[in-house]
Order: C-alpha cells, then structure tokens, then sequence
C-alpha cells in the first residue's frame, strides 16, 4: 500500500534535488558500451552505431493509468519500463537506454521514490537496460512518470504495422486477458476493503493475473525467437489496449481485413475461471482486456510450419482483403464486425 504507513518517512526536501537524483541513481549498472554518459551531466551522450534508432516514450499519471492504493510503487517503477521496452521490442528492435522523468508532490517521501526507483533498477538489471537521464520536479497533486526507451535495430530488421499482406497469419505470443482480470480483481478487493479495512483477501487462485497486471515482462525473448525461426514479421504491435484495437491498427495501417477465429485464442485456465467467476465473456476479455504486453504479429503463410507448435506462440487468424472488413469468427461460425471495444452487434 501507498508509503507504508508504518515506514520512517524522510522528507524529500531535506536532500536537494540532485542529492536526490544522486542518491536513487547511484546503484544502476551501465551495460551497453554505446552510452559514454549516462546521469550526471547536463546530457546524457551515446555512441554512434550502425544500426537505426527506436525512440519511444510513455507517460503515466496518478488516477489515470495506476492506482497507489493498489499498486506497490516498486511495481509501478518495474511496469513502466516495461510499456516502454514492449514499445521497442513491437519494433523488432533491441532496447539499450532508458530515461525516466517524475513529477511528485510533497506527499511523497524519499522512501516511496526509493521504492519506486528499486522497481526501476530491476527492471533494468534484468532487460540490461542503463539508465541515462531524466528530469525531477515537483508536482501540486499525485505522481507523474515519464519514461523514454533507447533501442537498436538494423534497418532491414525493423518491423512497422503497415506490412501486412492478405493470407499472412495473425500470430500472437503468451495468452490474453490475464491482466484485466488481474485488474479486475485488485478493484473489486479495493472496494472490500473500503468496507472492512480488518478483511485478509485470498487472492491464491487469481496469482497469475494480479501478477499479468503489476508486474507484467515486455517479450523481450520473441524478436530473438523469431530470428532463430528465420521468420520476419510483416507487422507488428504489442498489445497494450487490447486485441481487437491492436489488429485493427495492422490492418488499417496495412490496408488490408483480418479474420480472428475465437476458439484459437490463448487463454490461461485461471482467466477461464475468473471469467466463469465474474460471469464475464473470455473472447470480450481477450479482444478488450489490454495492458497484456504480448507481441501481436503477421508472417507469409509460407511460414507456419516454422511456429507451428510453439509453446509461446499461437496462430488466430489471418489478414484478408481490405473490402472483407476486419472480423471475429464465432465457435459457431458467424463472422461479426470488431470494433475497437470487443465487437460490433454482437447477439445471440
Ligand atoms: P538540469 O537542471 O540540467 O535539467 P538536473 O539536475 O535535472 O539537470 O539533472 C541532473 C542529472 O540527473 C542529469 O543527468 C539528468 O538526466 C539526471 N536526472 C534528473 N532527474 C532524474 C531522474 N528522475 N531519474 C534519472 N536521472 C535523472
Ligand atoms: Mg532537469
């Protein structure tokens, strides 16, 4: 829970603003050779190389994109690297710098930015990441984080959305709709707890989706993947707002349609149950849910064999003709129209 009640608390002010930085940057590995400076001068500077640069960049806000009554802040600093590094990896490339800009009011202590930082840190040590730079302010209500992502790729490598062609296949890595249940269930215990702060939440049979949720892993391992199978993408996104808008972007990028087929999507057994639990549909969890951080891809049909089968990859549909429109098809065989929410007119 949000700066642990029972935690010293040490006023940010009384170390400086670059005492500050000094003071929660000081235990971060560099890792790549191409940065020649990272924090501590008034830019950060990075060598040449002869790669393309990726550059992208998110930017979270308190009561919009997370919830501290919820989210520990060290999850919070690990997620936020990982939206950005899903960024670089949905580009094929590989991620090398990060930098990281907050915005916090006086109700935050040193010890929650700590918190926040060591979230940082592993993310960074695990996905050998360095940290280049960043800015530190203050705000007048709640926490802003923003973070940019640094990553390389060769030129004939880079995948965009706008490459795929008709009869390529969809393809997407892991399974969907695990951290919107994940989500789901946070809430729901929030409101419990509200009414009866003594109550202890079992939240044993849901631990894979609340961890879908706060400490999602960006697929770092699938453009590696795919370049052992000697398979190149056509498109590529990550699904951060869910199926149904990520392919819609392929295909309007692409201008081409898509079929989705509903019994090939991957789902875990626990967003099965919680579904059943919530008496919520598992396809309309899978096309909206989001914030899964899979990759979501096409590749010539010429390929299947090379993923058939793969533990980390499933095949769900494939790009059509633009004039077919983008579509799901039903268990029962009936086509419906997505949209970006799910699907359109859906009935019974
Ligand atoms: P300036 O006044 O030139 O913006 P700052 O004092 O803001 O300099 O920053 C000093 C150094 O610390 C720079 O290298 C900057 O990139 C880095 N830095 C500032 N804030 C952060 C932060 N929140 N996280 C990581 N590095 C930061
Ligand atoms: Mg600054």
């Amino acid at each position: 829970m949000l700066e642990d009640k029972n935690q010293e608390k040490t006023a940010l002010s009384s170390l400086g603003e670059f005492g500050l930085i000094n003071y929660l940057t000081k235990n971060f590995g560099t890792y790549h050779s191409t940065t020649i400076k990272g924090v501590g001068d008034d830019a950060a500077v990075l060598a040449p190389t002869e790669k393309e640069t990726v550059i992208t960049t998110d930017l979270l806000v308190e009561g919009i994109h997370f919830d501290l009554s919820y989210v520990p802040l060290k999850h919070l600093g690990y997620k936020a690297v990982m939206v950005n590094l899903s960024d670089v990896y949905a580009m094929n490339a590989s991620a090398s710098q990060i930098t990281v800009s907050i915005a916090v009011s006086n109700r935050f202590p040193l010890e929650a930015l700590e918190a926040l930082y060591a979230g940082i840190q592993l993310a960074c040590d695990t996905y050998k990441i360095d940290l280049i730079g960043g800015d530190t302010t203050s705000s007048t209500k709640g926490m802003l984080l923003s973070i940019t992502a640094i990553g390389h790729a060769k030129k004939e490598e880079i995948v965009y959305r706008n490459g795929a062609k008709p009869t390529d296949l969809i393809v997407v890595s892991g399974d969907l709709g695990g951290a919107y249940l994940g989500l789901q269930v946070l809430e729901r215990e929030k409101e419990v707890f509200k009414v009866n702060p003594q109550n202890q939440p079992d939240l044993d049979s849901y631990t894979y989706i609340i961890e879908r949720q706060l400490k999602p892993e960006a697929r770092k391992d699938i453009p590696k993947l795919l370049k052992e199978l000697n398979v190149k993408p056509t498109a590529m996104i990550d699904i951060s707002d869910g199926l149904s808008s990520e392919i819609m972007h392929i295909c309007t990028n692409s201008k081409a349609g898509c079929k989705l087929y509903e019994d090939k999507f991957p789902l875990d057994p626990q967003v099965i149950s919680t579904c059943e639990e919530f008496n919520i549909d598992a396809t309309m969890v899978a096309l909206s849910g989001g914030e899964d951080y899979e990759l979501l891809f096409t590749i010539p049909v010429g390929d299947f064999d090379k993923v058939k089968g793969n533990p980390n990859l499933s095949v769900i549909g494939h790009i059509t003709e633009e004039q077919q429109g983008m579509n799901l098809v039903t268990r029962s065989g009936q086509e419906l129209p997505l949209q970006a929410q799910g699907w359109n007119s859906f009935q019974e």
